[in-house]
């Protein structure tokens, strides 16, 4: 059985509950607060996103339903396949046995569309008719416009100005389903136009284009924010991931030993892995992998803070490994996973020594998609090559070792809109780049006078 080289589940064996981490920590996280260090109550989320979601944010039963409309749409593109990556295997000459969960066969190409199409689905329960996000490369603002056409809401989207000027593809993806994408910082919002003014030829962030997006959906009734990760809801619904995962490996009766995921905001790693932390957190033996880029390395180099999740400081302050809300990554990182936090429950996981993280660099990262291009077929995302490198890594001291161990990926999505990174690897543009030892320090400035959060 466990020759197989796709292992697929049925429609009905699709998982109908999403599971939660935070049943089953071995402590609670740290509460959100406001800048005094108090906890916010549910009240405070209120004009940023509907009640609904805020409950399940704050939700820590360990199983939730998941809506039949979500189910339905899910079924466009899940349960997605498992496959086994014998070529990759072969050519490594390991006797390792590597999986993946394929990811990007989703419409939007991703993981993505897994918490964009709940998130529209709870929005539009709530009595909502519009959505405000910011997306980076754009993979995030793309899923939620798919996700909100279907479900019958308007999206507009703060794209970062860097990927709008240099990823056309993904701008207009959003326009094929509806969406309306502007780069950020824009001229629409009071944010964008201040740092407009104080530097005219800014790159952009993440954490610019978020509090765009958040002052526009604080301004009407009808309008709440969306944030593609980071955020405990968004681990819930990413949880699909592993739940299939764990269904397709049982299938063929074998556990992994390993199981890897990128990180940048955190989602599709939790996704993949948080089902597995379960067994993990019952006393079963995996190791569990989150890999990021060395030029933004928030698990690796980054303290545990309360920090704001935008640069404006809109957000509550989250418990969580960051850079400071002021981090504005070089533009010379190709591979995506620019924010400058990482999700509190990943976090979290990481404090109680439930996971363990590496930093790569981005030629390791775009060697190893190629030759996984060029074994198993499928081109990936350049932040998915951050989960490939760590999993040939992993491969290779199999072999050294003569180990037989199964090891289980996420493969978070795949690089078709991306390719112009592929084009400078290509032609030598791309140079390995870790955060200077000075600039971290001078990031993490903006962090001064801000609450601590409790050791862990
Ligand atoms: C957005 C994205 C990521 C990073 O986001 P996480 O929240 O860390 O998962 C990783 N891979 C792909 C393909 C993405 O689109």
């Amino acid at each position: 059985m466990s020759e197989w080289i796709k292992i697929t589940l049925t429609e009905d064996e699709l998982p109908k509950q999403w599971y939660n981490l935070n049943a089953d920590f071995p402590a609670p996280m740290p509460p959100p607060v406001d800048l005094e260090g108090n906890p916010i109550g549910p009240d405070a989320l209120a004009p940023v996103f509907p009640m609904n979601i805020i409950e399940q944010e704050m939700c820590t039963d360990r199983w939730v339903d998941i809506p039949q409309e979500v189910l339905g749409i899910y079924k466009i593109w899940r349960p997605t396949p498992l496959y086994r990556a014998r070529r990759l295997e072969e050519h490594l000459g390991t006797p390792a046995k590597i999986y993946y969960k394929n990811e990007g066969v989703s419409p939007a190409g991703s993981h993505k569309p897994n918490s964009a199409v709940a998130q529209a689905y709870y929005n539009k329960a709530f009595g909502i008719k519009r959505l405000t996000t910011e997306t980076g490369a754009g993979q995030w603002g793309s899923a939620l416009s798919f996700a909100t056409h279907l479900i019958g809401l308007e999206c507009k989207i703060f794209m970062v100005r860097i990927s709008f000027t240099q990823k056309p593809f993904r701008k207009i993806m959003m326009k094929v389903w509806g969406g309306d994408c502007v780069a950020s910082p824009s001229q629409e919002t009071e944010i964008g136009r201040r740092i407009l003014e104080e530097d005219p030829n800014t790159p952009g962030s993440l954490g610019i284009a978020i509090s765009e997006a958040l002052e526009q959906a604080v301004q009407r009734e009808d309008t709440r924010y969306s944030l593609g990760s980071v955020l405990n809801h968004v681990m819930l619904h990413q949880s699909i991931i592993g739940l299939e995962a764990k269904k397709q490996f049982e299938k063929v009766g074998i556990y992994p030993d390993v199981v890897v995921g990128c990180a940048g905001g955190g989602s599709n790693f939790a996704g993949m892995v948080f089902p597995f932390l379960a067994d993990k957190a019952a006393g079963r033996e995996v190791r569990i992998v989150a890999t990021e880029p060395a030029a933004c390395p928030t698990l690796t180099r980054a303290p545990y803070v309360y920090d704001a999740g935008d640069v404006a400081m809109m957000t509550p302050l989250l418990p969580m490994h960051s850079l400071g809300h002021a981090f504005i990554p070089e533009p010379i990182h190709a591979g995506g996973l620019r924010y400058h936090g990482m999700a509190p429950m990943v976090s979290h996981a990481m404090n109680h020594g439930l996971i363990e993280a590496h930093a790569i660099e981005q030629i390791e990262c775009y060697e190893s998609a190629v030759l996984w291009a060029r074994t198993e077929g499928f081109i990936p995302a350049p932040e998915t090559s951050h989960a490939i490198a760590q999993v040939i890594r992993e491969a290779k001291r199999a072999k050294e070792e003569g180990k037989e161990k199964v090891i289980a990926m996420n493969w978070s999505g795949h690089g078709l809109m991306d390719l112009s990174g592929y084009d400078a690897f290509f032609e030598g543009r791309l140079t390995d780049y870790q955060l200077p030892e000075e600039q971290r320090l001078r990031s993490l400035l903006c962090l001064e006078g801000l609450p601590k959060p409790p050791a862990s």
